[in-house]
């Protein structure tokens, strides 16, 4: 049996990729301190034979002795509002976390997925966003601690690639959303959701022109899935998320439509260093993959409204 190791496994994405390794036929090891991840998203896994959990914080350097022929890397915070609150965690986690998983996947030869972000290119210049765009930063901003501590853990993995040939792959996460996450991380859909059902006000930063591109749960963990077991792709990177891009304003006005809310809109001061605009450029992954993303975002937010009304 193929065993394929998840750190951030009690994250949102995390718990989806278990399930969905598990379906397809591997035995998952799952890591996580639980600092922004929770148990209810493991719970239904804790009888399951192909299931093994550990309880371990990565932020420091340590050797690992787990046999695993997939390393999927998605230990850390990873919604503005928890990174602003675990800034120091964030870092750790993605310095040390990734190395010690790196020196993992060196030593078992395992392939090794690194979750980064669309944050790794800022408030971007270009747009859409393709893989070759090497973003634009601030190093010293509020964001920073996610920014270039995701752009470490790319360089890091790449440094273990090229020096030692690992069997390197990095993804770059666009705004993804889906059951299982939670009501009060901070980011967009959630919080908007959770105001709509409870007829509150939608709370919208700055003018609400900023735009985001939303990928559902299900079709990221698709593009994944192919990163984590197609060959010959080792030491490449690629942009994973729905290309279909909202204003924030937009976004608002959908929920409280499929939500049949009466919410108002409430207008706050604009996040310093907040994207204006995020959109990936997903040529590559299509050519290279075959993947898009195919669930509507009406769609996948009826499901994911449907979530928060059940675990609210
Ligand atoms: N946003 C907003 N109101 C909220 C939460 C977020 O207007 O209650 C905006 C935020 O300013 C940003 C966008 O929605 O422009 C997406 O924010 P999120 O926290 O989801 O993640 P980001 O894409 O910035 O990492």
């Amino acid at each position: 049996m193929k065993k394929v190791l998840i750190t951030g496994v009690a994250g949102f994405i995390g718990s989806h990729l278990a399930d969905r390794f598990i379906k397809e036929g591997y035995k998952v090891i799952g890591i996580d301190n639980f600092l922004t991840g929770r148990v209810s998203n493991i719970k239904h896994l804790r009888n399951n034979q192909s299931f093994m959990f550990i309880e371990k914080d990565l932020g420091i350097e340590e050797e690992f002795h787990i046999d695993a022929d997939i390393i999927l890397n998605f230990a850390s915070p990873a919604s503005p509002v928890d990174y602003f609150k675990y800034p120091l965690e964030t870092m750790r986690v993605n310095a040390f976390g990734a190395l010690n998983m790196l020196k993992l996947a060196r030593k078992n030869n395992a392939i090794f997925v690194q979750a980064s972000t669309s944050e790794v290119y800022g408030d971007p210049e270009v747009h859409p966003q393709p893989e070759d765009y090497v973003g634009h930063v601030n190093p010293v901003g509020p964001r920073s601690v996610y920014d270039e501590a995701k752009r470490f853990a790319e360089a890091l993995s790449m440094s273990f690639y090229r020096e030692f040939n690992t069997r390197v792959r990095i993804i770059r996460i666009f705004n993804t959303y889906g059951p299982r996450m939670k009501s009060n991380d901070g980011r967009v859909i959630p919080n908007f959701i959770t105001q709509a059902l409870a007829n509150k006000p939608i709370t919208i930063y700055g003018t609400g022109k900023q735009t985001r591109s939303y990928c559902y749960i299900d079709d990221l963990v698709e593009g994944i899935y192919r990163v984590a077991t197609m060959d010959e792709i080792d030491g490449e990177v690629f942009n994973l998320g729905n290309p279909e891009e909202y204003t924030i304003l937009q976004t608002a006005e959908i929920i409280k439509e499929i939500t049949g809310s009466t919410s108002k809109f409430e207008f706050l001061p604009a996040l310093q260093d907040d994207p204006k605009r995020r959109c990936p450029d997903i040529t590559k992954s299509k050519r290279v993959l075959k993947w898009e993303p195919k669930i509507p975002f009406r769609e996948g937010l009826v499901k994911t409204v449907e979530y928060f009304k059940n675990n609210g």
